[in-house]
């Protein structure tokens, strides 16, 4: 088959719920046809290192329920250097790993991209991370569980926040992409969300706020993605104090408590599908392809236009967001 023996699998860069019964299903799914399994962990970074161990079926019982990653995950500035690759690659053949799974987010796949390109043989990525800021895919692992945890989190914000009569400027991750907090506003009634695709300027934003109270609303909730683009909520909630200082303004950063946690059934269930269809694209001799889904259905998107930053938002979700915020 292909001359393909041995797979070798990696999570690399922000960990996310979910990639573990990715790391199950592929494991799996290779041992079941006939491949050698080998675990690298701490990513790209255990892989120069030679952290390498072979994965039986017993490596990955009991860990779909699991949040964060079994095989660690790291950031390796060596592995941008053409050094750091060649290194990685000569580990790789002392290991008879022929192809690689690579889980992780638009930095890993770039890498992956990089490395395919430079030592000819297949990697296959799958998208691990909870921005969902991959192109060609509908949602990536970890998304579905970042989003539950921000609902329940800012759910328990607003209890406070309607007690005391209180406007909260709630961040939520996503580095350049707005999907959890123009998402994450949808699911907990949120007055606004602030995200980097679309600008928002403080009057507009006051004056929702303003209307809100003026409609005798006890609290008003805004999502804001951390960005530069936005400034954060520090950043928006001193523009507002400053021009509103009759406000009284909070603001919370949710930070990494929504990387973390056991992974919805919906991560489960795409992690599992993305981990089989892995191992499928190599069998097929697919190579330097991202596992997506689109309409339910597994496809596999070149990295070229996995990494490319131009995921579109949904905008007519914000204007939906205004007219409930009434
Ligand atoms: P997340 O989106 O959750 O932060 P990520 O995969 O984007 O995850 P990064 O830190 O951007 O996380 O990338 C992970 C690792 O991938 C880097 O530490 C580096 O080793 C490797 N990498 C990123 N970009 C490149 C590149 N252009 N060339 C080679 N390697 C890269």
């Amino acid at each position: 088959m292909l001359g393909i023996n041995c797979i070798g699998i990696l999570t690399s860069g922000g960990d996310a719920p979910g990639m573990n019964a990715a790391i199950r299903a592929v494991t799996r799914t290779a041992l079941y046809n006939g491949f050698e399994v080998k675990g690298i962990y701490h990513g790209y970074r255990g892989l120069l290192n030679g952290e390498i161990e072979t994965f039986r079926t017993e490596n990955v019982s009991n860990i779909i329920q699991l949040g964060g990653t079994i095989l660690k995950t790291a950031r390796s500035k060596e592995f941008q250097t053409p050094e750091g690759r060649r290194q990685a690659f000569e580990n790789m053949q002392r290991e008879h790993i022929d192809a690689l799974v690579v889980i992780g987010g638009d930095g890993s796949l770039a890498g992956a991209r990089e490395f395919a390109a430079e030592f000819n043989f297949p990697i296959v990525g799958l998208p691990g991370t909870i921005d969902n800021d991959l192109s060609g895919t509908d949602t990536t692992i970890g998304y579905d569980t970042a989003l539950n945890t921000i609902m329940e989190a800012v759910d328990k914000i607003r209890d406070t926040a309607m007690s005391h009569e209180r406007l909260f400027f709630i961040e939520v991750m996503g580095r350049n992409a707005g999907f959890l907090a123009l998402n994450g506003a949808i699911a907990t009634g949120a007055e606004a969300a602030i995200i980097p695709e679309i600008a928002t300027e403080v009057d507009q934003l006051a004056e929702l706020i303003q209307n809100g109270f003026r409609k005798s609303k006890s609290s008003s909730i805004v999502l804001v993605a951390e960005s530069e683009v936005t400034g954060g909520a520090m950043g928006l909630a001193e523009r507002v104090k400053q021009e509103y200082p009759e406000y009284e303004v909070r603001v919370t950063i949710l930070g990494h408590i929504q990387r973390g946690g056991s992974p919805t059934a919906a991560d489960r269930i795409l992690a599992t599908r993305m981990g089989e269809a892995a191992v499928d694209a190599i069998i097929e001799g697919q190579r330097n392809v991202m596992v997506g889904i689109q309409d339910d259905k597994l496809i596999y998107v070149p990295f070229s236009k996995a990494i490319r930053d131009d995921k579109p938002i949904n905008r007519d979700l914000i204007q939906t967001i205004k007219m409930l915020s009434i």
